[in-house]
Order: structure tokens, then sequence, then C-alpha cells
């Protein structure tokens, strides 16, 4: 499908690895015509410069990695896509979503694999005063590396207790977001796709309903 015929990608879920889960539209059902986002790996180098992933600079060091290694960056994607079902089960799971592909244990398995390879590429580097984590001292690797660090530290700390998904059986596309809003009654992934779509949906059937004489 060519990129022109899909909307631009939202970036709705309020933290990284909620942003990387929502590169697969719609995320939930898995129906075959979804539009994958990370296509290809020069999808990946754009997207992670568009979340702050990685900068200018260091995108053009993965360029340069991936052409001189021949596959290293189909590598790269494919471990961002595990990376990301792995991130994808675990929290829908704790969702209590159940229709998401891959079974917890096998997505925690997953997930430490590429944490552990993360570890093994990153070096701790005194910094003035202070000490601090690099992740990424392969070039090549830097995406998946940093996103396995990341969903992590999500997994692992992150305060979950407004973690939402855009309400499938009610027309949402199911993007997992945090719901930041003062009330926690943030709905939809955004309301001007999902919540609207939504809206236009229920006058319709409304209307029909009475065009037909039905109540309901
Ligand atoms: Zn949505």
């Amino acid at each position: 499908m060519a990129a022109e015929d899909n909307p631009p990608l939202r970036i709705v879920g309020g933290h990284l690895t909620l942003d990387l889960v929502n590169t697969v539209a719609p995320r939930r059902p898995a129906v075959a015509d979804r539009h994958e986002y990370l296509a290809e790996p020069a999808d990946l180098l754009e997207w992670a410069q568009r979340i702050e992933l990685i900068d200018v600079a260091e995108a053009a060091a993965v360029e340069a990695a991936w052409s001189a290694a021949p596959g290293s960056g189909q590598q790269a994607l494919r471990a961002t896509l595990e990376v990301r079902e792995a991130s994808y089960a675990l929290l829908a799971h704790r969702l209590g979503v159940s229709e998401a592909a891959l079974d917890p244990s096998v997505a925690v398995g997953n997930l430490n694999l590429h944490w552990a390879a993360a570890s093994a590429r990153s070096a701790l580097v005194l910094d003035g005063a202070t000490v601090r984590l690099d992740v990424g001292i392969t070039p090549a690797q830097v995406i998946p590396d940093r996103l396995a660090r990341i969903a992590v530290d999500f997994l692992t700390t992150a305060d979950t207790s407004r973690l939402k998904e855009c309400p499938v059986e009610e027309g949402g596309c199911g993007f997992l977001f945090l719901d930041h809003s003062r009330n926690g009654t943030r709905r939809w992934c955004a309301m001007a796709d999902c919540g609207s779509t939504a809206k236009a949906r229920r006058l319709t059937a409304s209307r029909r309903a009475r065009a037909t004489g039905q109540t309901g």
C-alpha cells in the first residue's frame, strides 16, 4: 500500500513505548489490511528521529552502519517489531485485553532477550561528576536497543493506572495511551480521529433506526 493512501501516524501515546506500540493501525484486531507504519528500515529511521529517539548525527551514523553491513537495517527493524509486539502483549495483558497475539510469558522472554542484547551493547560512561548509561554504542542496532531499554523501564517502573486503550468495541483503533487529562476522562486516542468517526457512526445508526421505525 502506498504511504499516501494512509493518514500520517499520530503520536498520541504519551510515552515512547506506547508510541512504538501504536505504529500499526488498527492496533486491534489484527485484520489483514491494517497499516504497518514500520514496513522498511527507512520508515524506522524516519520515525526514530520524529519521536526524538535519535538525533540527526545519530541517524547519519545509523544509516552509514546499515549501508556498510547489508541486512543490518532489516535486523534492526525485526528487533524493533519484536520489542513492539512483546511490549504490546504485556500491556494488553495488564489491561485485560485477551486477543493480543502473543502469550505474555512468551512476550516477557522475547523482551528479556532484546533487553539483554541492548545491555551488552551499552556502557557506563563517566560524565563530569556523574555516571551516565550510554545505550546503543552499536549504531546499527541503536534504535531497537534504546527501545528495549525504554520498554523495560516503562514496564517495570511506570505508573500505568492511567493506561487506556482507544475503545475498539466502540469503533476505536486500539492504540494505547496514558490519560493525562485532569479528571481521567480521555476516551479516544485522538478525538479528531477515532472520537469523531465513532460519533458519526452512532449518528448514522440512530438515523437509520428512526427511518425504519426501530427504537434504540
Ligand atoms: Zn483511536
